[in-house]
């Protein structure tokens, strides 16, 4: 019984940059997903509202409940406990199933000494698996959906704590041997339609347990990083080549002109051979920026310039871009992947994506009109270089790229700025003119109203339907699902 099961009552839960707190009634922290069905059917059962969290690395309120905050740390097996059960006709494919707790740092060192490697990441690996699949994560390469697309099978415990393996129509599991091993005590369901809803739900349809990926043999990465304007920028992703030649293609941007031109650092990635007998320069990027930026005092002083003088942004957002040009970084891919000593700073974030349709290019003029208008209203200024990344269409219901190859705009601010949130808000609402969506574990200001939620996610009531049968009671509402307003119908007159 969970009752058995030691839990922290009223201990305070937050977030990796402490933007996001909770008191929640309570605290536990399971180690098998009997554990977990058992804690869900206690908050099933007294009322309660229950929810996962992961490594706490979203910005936004999307991890937050006041009822049982549910801790992953200790379902973070890999290989997971749990059995696969494979189809003949999977057998020779590259899958790991891991418990959806372990964090992608660890998950890559366990993939690196089998030969292996994830196809793709964001550029950070600190966020846990079932965190990263549940907000959609992303890296940058036209040819890649976001994290939860490479998701095969996941275990999830749902609202009345029974458990079910959710995966494709034609997915992995051999349902005889899977009946076989469970029994009638757990749910097998193989349908796309609920796969597509469990994907990408933000913990809302219940706690995943598991998640079984797709990754491919172990590769490396040649990174090139260069200095270009926003007229070359713009030209390049109008004709599309460079985002079909390079397997990986990112842009950082600052919206201030300097000397009539708006500079932009333009990365790329592609296959190379192990780079082991190359030059240690070669093998790292600049590395006297990467050495300045892991100074723990380096933040904090850059910072405290925003913060005195923020005026200097346009010059600091250059400098910045400059710093980071490098015309060889090879390594094995999750290093390369990773975007460094960027992820250090005291910062937040919010990412709208917009469609690659032409409105993705429209963005970056609505970008320099307000990042110009709130310097001159207020002297707000945007703090760090804005990025974009290029993600393909998911068929994921709730996922940003949804049904539309996306660019995806991360507008980053430096936590001292003044004013920071406001010009996120105000980028925010211009590009939800041109179709945007705003990432779910960064900062946003999406609410309830106008039937927002719906006009941006066009099967969303497919998604719903699915929370309804996983959900029918609410246990995993919470703050946020009350502000976008997607919480169960118990609040329907
Ligand atoms: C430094 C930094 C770099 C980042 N880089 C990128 C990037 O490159 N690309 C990108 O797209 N995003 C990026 N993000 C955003 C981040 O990847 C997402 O917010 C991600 O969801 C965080 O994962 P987490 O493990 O910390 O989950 P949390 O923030 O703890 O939770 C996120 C959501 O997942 C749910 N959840 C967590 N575990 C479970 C579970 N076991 N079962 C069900 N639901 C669960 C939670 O309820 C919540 O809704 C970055 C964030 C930071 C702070």
């Amino acid at each position: 019984m969970a009752s058995a099961l030691p839990f922290d009552a009223r201990d305070s839960w937050q977030n990796h940059l402490g933007n996001q707190s909770v008191d929640p009634l309570r605290i536990y922290e399971p180690e098998s997903i009997e554990q977990v069905a058992a804690i869900v059917g206690e908050a099933s059962r007294t009322g309660v509202t229950a929810r996962a969290v992961g490594s706490g690395h979203s910005w936004s309120d999307v991890a937050l409940t006041t009822g049982f905050v549910i801790l992953t740390g200790q379902l973070s097996r890999v290989p997971a406990t749990e059995p696969d059960f494979l189809r003949p006709e999977w057998a020779d494919r590259h899958l790991v199933r891991a418990g959806a707790g372990i964090r992608i740092k660890e998950l890559n060192a366990y993939l690196d000494e089998r030969g292996l490697a994830l196809s793709n990441m964001g550029g950070y690996d600190h966020q846990t698996v079932a965190g990263v699949v549940s907000t959609s994560t992303h890296g940058s390469g036209i040819a890649f959906g976001p994290l939860s697309d490479f998701v095969r099978s996941v275990d999830l415990v749902a609202g009345n704590g029974r458990v079910y393996r959710i995966e494709r129509a034609d997915g992995p599991t051999d349902p005889d041997a899977y009946a076989a091993h469970h029994g009638d005590r757990r749910t097998l369901r193989q349908s796309d339609a609920m796969f597509d809803a469990v994907s990408v739900s933000m913990g809302c349809m219940g706690v995943l347990c598991t998640a079984q990926l797709e990754v491919e043999p172990k590769y490396f990465l040649k990174e090139v990083r260069e200095f270009h304007t926003w007229d070359r920028v713009r030209a390049d992703l109008e004709e599309g080549e460079v985002l079909r030649r390079n397997r990986h293609y990112e842009v950082l941007f600052s919206p201030y002109r300097r000397k009539h031109a708006y500079p932009c650092l333009v990365t790329t990635r592609n296959y190379t051979e192990s780079p082991e007998h190359k030059w240690f320069d070669k093998r790292t990027r600049n590395w006297a920026v990467e050495l300045v930026s892991a100074f723990p005092l380096t933040p904090n002083i850059i910072n405290l310039i925003v913060d005195l003088r923020p005026s200097l942004c346009p010059f600091l957002l250059e400098n910045a871009i400059r710093a980071l040009i490098k015309d060889e970084y090879s390594e094995v891919s999750y290093k390369v992947l990773n975007i460094g000593a960027a992820n250090v700073l005291p910062a937040y974030s919010a990412e709208i994506g917009v469609p690659m349709d032409g409105r993705h290019l429209e963005a970056v003029d609505r970008i320099i009109a307000v990042a110009d208008e709130r310097r001159r209203l207020g002297e707000a200024y945007q703090s760090s270089p804005i990025s974009f990344r290029f993600v393909k269409a998911s068929p994921a219901h709730m996922s940003m790229m949804n049904g539309r190859d996306t660019m995806m705009i991360e507008l980053i601010q430096l936590s001292r700025i003044e004013g920071g949130y406001e010009l996120l808000a105000a980028y925010e609402e211009a590009l939800y003119e041109l179709g945007g969506r705003p990432h779910w574990g960064q900062v946003n200001t999406l609410t309830g109203s106008h039937d927002f939620v719906r006009s941006m996610y066009p099967t969303y009531d497919a998604w719903l339907q699915v929370r309804r049968e996983l959900d029918p009671d609410g246990v995993f509402d919470s703050p946020f699902t009350k502000r976008v307003g997607i919480s169960a119908e118990r609040f329907a007159p």
